[in-house]
């Protein structure tokens, strides 16, 4: 049930009364409020008298903006007039608390600043989700409307098109003949024959006319019960412990109705001890049903190995300094980091301090979740994006009331509103998910240092194979280095054996999906009835579709690059933008009937292996297979349970699981990344094979790896196989030094984009100019060069790359850019700069 929104009384939301500012500054106060629009400023509004007393940077607000109603946070109080006259008015506040603690308000206005993100998407991204409102459309006939509906009506030899609108508007006439108020509903709309496309169409025309309007959602509240913390007397009798016991010690603040049940007092002690300020109650909204925590779930119970202890006793050291410390914990894949994490953060809440705990990917929040939950109970809150709104807003306000202490979450998780911050873990830190690719473009990682600075805190990185980055500040004493040398139980590393496909072509002249090593290695495995996992990172199954008489590929009608072919589905789809088409049986360019598919993915691995081998229990496991996490638990549980013999996966089967019976892993086209573009492609290959390799042996069986590649000889291949970290990292660092890229340099890409080729190479040449001038000041410019992917989703594109050895001068030249692109009214959204990219692709 929706009720109309609730607002003070001075400012209805949907046609706001515009007030000049009081007369006397003294009195009147402004909060500037940050909305999620995609605009670089904040907005100013007046605090309304009803507001005083009450704490307001941090808090949710519900304001007026372009006559509709919008959720902000405020970010600072003034008493000065802003020059405005026409100020409006804050409509209401929303929580009862500040959503945001001071020390993320401030982080905030730095991801803002360092990102050159926009204020208001920057706080959008930091703020729990939004369940309160409801936006529609409503939609009624004009007046010029319903006398173009007579007209059709006495018209004899209406068109088809006019028939068709003489029927829609109809639907209009007939629901509302009267008034405006009983306009009709999006969802109304939706469902009438043309539907809301057809709407659009008569309002443009002015047929019908249509308005926004917000909804207060209507939340069915309960009564929270605390004790209360100002009342310091000790309890007067046994019943009263019981309560403070259970709300202090044991519980926290509890639904009233719980709290009876845990206490068995009466509802009338209750009420009488909040009488005598002993205890505290107020309204919250009524939770979805709490997700049952995994009970049969017991962790095992390691004996710390000395340099696990070691590790440990350092990051103890770190924590009771409470100064802000940087680590890297570089341990070797096996080599029990999880351990040393879960010895953290028991450490920071012995020391009364909370944990923030990321991982790359949301698989990886249940797996970890599932450790940490088991070691330390209900003060663990979950956060990821996809939890549904509503559960994540109560994950969200858990950790914000202080009853979580501990949060396991991806990227955002970054943002996390625990109060008394000890300790943030990045776990496998090189990993590029921790960086947004749409605004705010923030590291995670970066970010999650940046938070343990202002919070006195300890930042963990943990990984096989850190970033060059981490390393290089971890060399350079910027951070401490905690290194775990050796595996768990003095097991080997897998041993790598690297699988040369030039000479396997040379003597089996014919190339399969799968090299005859690797299936041979593979079938060694089901005799033995241990397990195989094969890596292949390309979904679908070829790449491409490519017509034998003119070579053409077959191409995204959006983007520039070649469509996937999917068997399953009998689609050529396109990863980036989901364009899709039946395969043709023509080639599109020359009509030829000849089209081939080519380069073998996942799905065609899977088919071959299933071939193969008959008798094996055979799964894959890629976005198109697991669409919710669900099915990704069902088909990482089988494999773990020894149901499923051979896994075939992207990447998703390469991080982070800890199966022990896996004997062998295979590598299908290893080489795929290092062709691509981009300075971080030798990284990239070298951290997949080794994380990779290191699913392999875990158990007691000792494992072996099998690497395809064309390149046997290549230096990420080579020291991938030896598994050694510290070579690759030498070699790495030195290109990267010779090249100027990061960490040597600190870079940034700038796009410029539009449907229209001739407006992005307008603005990409009046950039470049603008850009010029940077080069005497040490900034070096690459560009404008058509990017990478040159058109996507029907966008042209355009890129500068921007290095320069000093972060400032970098900074100074993409924020004045911005202001450049107001000033020449080149459109906002036309331009994206990524500082610090994880990808130039
Ligand atoms: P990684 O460093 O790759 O993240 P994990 O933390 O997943 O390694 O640990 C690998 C395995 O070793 C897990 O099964 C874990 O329970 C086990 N383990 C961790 N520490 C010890 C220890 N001190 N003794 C025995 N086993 C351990
Ligand atoms: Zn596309």
């Amino acid at each position: 049930m929706l009720d109309p929104i609730c607002h003070t009384a001075r400012t209805p939301i949907t046609h706001p009364t515009l007030l000049h500012y009081s007369t006397d500054p003294m009195t009147q106060r402004y909060l500037e409020v940050a909305l999620p629009v995609p605009l670089r400023s904040a907005f100013t509004y007046a605090v309304p008298a009803t507001c005083n007393g009450e704490e307001l940077v941090g808090r949710r607000v519900l304001v007026p903006f372009r006559n509709r109603a919008m959720i902000g946070v405020g970010l600072t109080v003034s008493t000065r007039a802003p020059e405005s006259k026409r100020i409006k008015e804050i409509a209401e506040l929303l929580d009862r608390v500040p959503a945001l603690p001071p020390k993320l308000i401030e982080l905030g206005q730095w991801i803002s600043r360092y990102y050159l993100a926009p204020i208001g998407e920057t706080f959008r991204a930091m703020l729990p989700p939004e369940i309160e409102l409801r936006h529609h459309r409503e939609y009624w006939l004009t007046s010029a409307g319903r006398a173009y509906l007579q007209d059709l009506a006495t018209n004899e030899e209406n068109t088809d098109v006019e028939a068709a609108e003489f029927a829609y508007l109809r639907l209009f006439e007939k629901q509302k003949a009267d008034a405006l108020e009983r306009a009709l509903s999006e969802t109304r709309v939706a469902r009438m024959p043309g539907g809301a496309t057809a709407a659009e169409k008569l309002v443009r025309r002015g047929h019908l006319a249509a308005r926004e309007s917000t909804r207060r959602r209507k939340t069915r509240t309960q009564q929270i019960v605390a004790w209360n913390p100002a009342n310091e007397a000790s309890a007067a009798n046994a019943t009263e412990e019981k309560i403070r016991e259970v709300l202090t010690a044991t519980r926290g603040p509890l639904p009233l109705n719980l709290l009876l049940a845990q206490t068995q007092v009466s509802r009338a002690v209750v009420a009488r001890l909040e009488k005598s300020g002993r205890l505290q109650t107020w309204e919250e909204p009524l939770t979805a049903e709490e997700d049952p925590w995994e009970t049969d779930f017991t962790p095992p119970t390691n004996v710390l190995n000395s340099e696990q202890k070691h590790a440990l006793a350092e990051i103890w050291r770190w924590l009771v300094a409470e100064k802000f410390t940087a680590a890297l914990l570089h341990g070797v894949t096996g080599s029990g980091k999880t351990e040393v994490y879960l010895g953290a953060i028991e450490a920071a809440l012995s020391r009364g301090k909370t944990a923030i705990v990321l991982v790359p990917e949301i698989a990886l929040t249940l797996w970890v979740g599932r450790l940490v939950r088991a070691r330390f109970g209900e003060q663990v809150a979950i956060l990821h994006s996809a939890l549904p709104a509503s559960e994540r807003a109560r994950e969200w306000w858990r950790v914000r009331r202080g009853e979580a202490r501990v949060v396991v979450g991806t990227r955002s998780a970054v943002f996390a509103p625990l109060e008394n911050l000890g300790l943030i873990i990045v776990d496998e830190e090189q990993e590029t998910s921790y960086k947004q690719e749409e605004t705010p473009r923030y590291h995670g990682r970066d970010t999650a240092v940046y938070r343990a600075r202002l919070e006195g805190a300890v930042a963990l990185l943990g990984s096989a194979t850190p970033s060059l980055e981490t390393y290089h500040n971890a060399r350079d004493g910027k951070y401490h280095l905690l290194e775990l040398t050796a595996r768990v139980a003095d097991r080997p590393l897998a041993e790598v054996r690297i699988v040369d496909l030039r000479e396997e072509f040379r003597r089996a002249h014919k190339a399969a999906p799968v090299s005859e090593s690797l299936r041979a290695a593979i079938a060694l495995r089901f005799e033995e009835k241990t397990q195989a996992m094969v890596l292949i990172n390309r979904r679908g199954y070829s790449w491409s579709s490519l017509c034998r008489s003119c070579g053409a590929f077959v191409q995204c009608q959006n983007c520039s690059i070649a469509l996937t072919y999917h068997k399953n589905r009998q689609r050529l789809e396109c990863h980036y933008c989901g364009y899709s088409l039946r395969p043709p049986q023509q080639c599109p360019k020359c009509h030829a009937e000849y089209m081939y598919f080519v380069g073998d993915g996942a799905e065609r691995v899977e088919e071959y292996l299933r071939e193969n081998f008959p008798a094996a229990k055979i799964a894959r496991l890629d976005r198109d297979t697991v669409r919710t996490k669900r099915e990704f638990q069902q088909v990482l549980g089988a494999f773990a349970k020894g149901e499923v013999d051979v896994l075939v996966g992207t990447q998703m089967v390469a991080k982070g699981h800890d199966f022990q019976r896996v004997t062998l892993v295979g590598v299908v086209a290893a080489d795929l990344a290092l062709g691509r573009p981009d300075f971080r492609a030798a990284e990239r290959t070298f951290q997949l094979l080794t994380q990779v390799a290191g699913r392999a042996g875990r158990g007691e069986l000792s494992g072996e790896v099998l690497v395809e590649t064309h390149y046997p000889e290549h230096y990420a291949i080579q020291h991938a196989a030896k598994q050694d970290y510290l070579s690759f990292y030498e070699k790495e660092a030195h290109f990267r030094r010779m090249l100027h890229y990061p960490p040597f340099t600190a870079l940034a890409s700038v796009l410029v984009r539009d449907k229209k080729i001739e407006n992005a190479i307008r603005w990409s040449r009046a950039l470049a100019a603008y850009f010029a001038p940077f080069e005497d000041r040490g900034v070096k410019i690459l560009g404008p060069a058509a990017a990478p992917l040159a058109r996507l989703r029907q966008e042209y594109r355009f890129q500068f790359l921007l290095k320069s050895p000093q972060r400032s001068r970098l900074s100074q030249a993409l924020s004045g850019a911005l202001d450049f692109c107001v000033k020449k009214e080149i459109p906002e959204n036309a331009l994206i700069v990524d500082v610090d990219p994880a990808s130039l692709f």
